[in-house]
């Protein structure tokens, strides 16, 4: 017989749904981790492999290590980097975006995480296609799908934990409610790919193109409209190396233009413009090297739980606004699912009400900053190369640049604006556009800090996000070139 009742349903065994997984097991809870994947490829995204840059911050890992007690190294930590340095599109000012950190080996580190899951009781079962929710009035109690051999199946549980990233099927086929949105703006959604690749790094390395200590990001609205470049160092010579696009911000390019780019052929054009990356090969180990995928960029939805279902990771469209980094948020958020969903069983209640406390913590750990930076995402998106090149000399010190990477408010230093105010009209314009968007930072953040307790007080607070965020949209139309 199968079982086919349990405590817990995580769906998808990505970096989220392992994690909560392991978690929830760990606490004695009876937990199905179901993924469409034969195992030895688990958190594959699509065909295309492990899609990602990989590169995460040391700090969340520190995380996870501090809150389970896992820790990592070789092989699934790949290689370690100082950090991450952003240039502007002409190359003559950079700034440290993040501290240090590592580029995984994506496969051994998804490996590593269901291995742990599994250890700590999890049932997992692979190659289960989850197609929706099972729904009893107006609560989640289950899910169903097909399993290997194409047979209908129904899971049901007290709560199901939706992992299964940005194309999710559960979150989408949720009843309609005003806790979880079904459906996300596609101006806040990235098309990006990369490839892994080897190259014969020469002996002289201009850091400014490669480093092998540090991640290099190329803000360039020519080469990649509404996102950015990277080139990220793996172990031996190899690097992944890719870009993302806004989609609006490339049509607008290609029409501005006259051209016909796509997100490949600009990640091809990326490639031959990097002096240093040269005689490269795809490094196809797990037939992870070339890949092209979505990555939402915006604040995680403004709940991330409703009646009987929890969401983490990119199925709650968690990436930073800023740097689409979504490993971190997705482990984090891995984590406290697990917990709350294993407390909220305990006090018997899976209701909205019951799984509340998920919201606020992750609140807490992460999510306050990320309606403060999509505001400053949103900014950027409407700066030209010219302006971007000129506000990086004139209007941010690196102190500001790096706290407005990290969603803090810096003080906009009177020496710049003295600067400003002797130059003309447009930097002007260009410079109190920056102002607004520090002060609405400054104000999401403080509506983030008055986070809902209760779900009782949501509704108003949810709608107020919405309007400051549509004022901001309204604001800054994009406009790459
Ligand atoms: C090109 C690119 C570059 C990126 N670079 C970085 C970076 O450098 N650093 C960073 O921090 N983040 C980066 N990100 C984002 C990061 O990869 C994601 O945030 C992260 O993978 C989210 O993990 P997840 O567990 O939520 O979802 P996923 O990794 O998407 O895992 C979801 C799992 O669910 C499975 N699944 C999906 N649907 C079903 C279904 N219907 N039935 C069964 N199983 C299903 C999938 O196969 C997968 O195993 C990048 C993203 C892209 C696309």
């Amino acid at each position: 017989m199968v079982d086919t009742n349990y405590d817990i349903i995580v769906a998808g065994a990505g970096l989220a749904g392992s994690t909560a997984a392991a978690v929830a097991a760990r606490k004695g809870k009876h937990v199905l981790l179901l993924d469409r994947n034969v195992e030895d490829e688990v958190g594959k995204k699509t065909n295309w492999g492990w899609t990602c840059g990989d590169a995460v911050a040391a700090s969340h890992l520190d995380f996870v290590s501090e809150n389970t007690g896992i820790s990592f190294s070789k092989p699934e930590l790949d290689k370690k980097v100082d950090g991450v340095y952003a240039f502007s599109p002409d190359l003559e000012s950079k700034y440290m975006f993040e501290g240090n950190g590592y580029v995984l080996d994506r496969p051994e580190f998804e490996t590593k995480l269901l291995n742990i899951a599994k250890k700590s009781g999890a049932v997992y079962v692979p190659q289960f296609e989850v197609e929706g929710p099972l729904i009893d009035g107006n609560k989640v109690v289950g899910i169903f799908g097909r399993d290997r051999e194409k047979n209908r199946v129904e899971y049901r549980a007290k709560v199901v934990i939706d992992a299964l990233g940005i194309a999710t099927v559960l979150r989408r086929r949720l009843p309609n409610n005003e806790f979880i949105q079904k459906d996300v703006d596609i101006d806040d959604v990235e098309s990006t790919g990369r490839y892994i690749m080897e190259f014969d790094a020469p002996k002289d390395i201009d850091p400014i193109y490669y480093d092998p200590n540090n991640a290099l990001i190329h803000l360039n609205q020519y080469m990649s409209p509404g996102g950015y470049c990277w080139v990220f160092p793996k172990s031996g010579d190899k690097v992944n190396i890719g870009l993302g696009v806004q989609r609006r911000s490339l049509q607008i390019r290609n029409q501005k233009l006259n051209k016909n780019d796509s997100l490949q052929t600009l990640i091809d054009e990326y490639i031959k413009w990097n002096p240093i990356i040269k005689n490269v090969r795809i490094f196809d180990k797990n037939r992870n090297g070339k890949g092209i995928w979505q990555v939402a960029v915006r604040r995680q939805l403004e709940s991330l739980v409703y009646n009987g279902y929890m969401g983490a990771g990119d199925s709650m469209v968690m990436p930073n606004p800023l740097s689409a980094g979504g490993i971190g948020p997705a482990l984090v958020a891995g984590i406290l699912a697990g917990k709350n969903a294993a407390i909220a069983i305990e006090a018997n209640d899976t209701s909205t009400e019951g799984l509340w406390r998920y919201n606020t913590e992750f609140n807490k750990e992460y999510g306050y900053k990320t309606a403060g930076l999509e505001v400053f995402r949103i900014y950027l998106q409407s700066l030209n190369n010219d302006i971007i090149n000129y506000g990086i000399k004139t209007f941010l010190t690196a102190d500001e640049a790096n706290e407005l990477t990290l969603g803090k408010i810096p003080k906009l230093s009177i020496a710049s604006k003295f600067k400003i105010a002797l130059k003309g009209a447009t930097n002007i314009n260009a410079f109190k556009e920056l102002v607004y968007s520090v002060n609405k930072m400054k104000e999401m953040n403080a509506i983030y800090a008055e986070y809902p307790e209760t779900p009782e007080r949501f509704a108003p607070w949810a709608s107020r996000v919405r309007a400051e965020m549509e004022e901001v949209k309204e604001r800054f139309k994009p406009n790459p070139i």
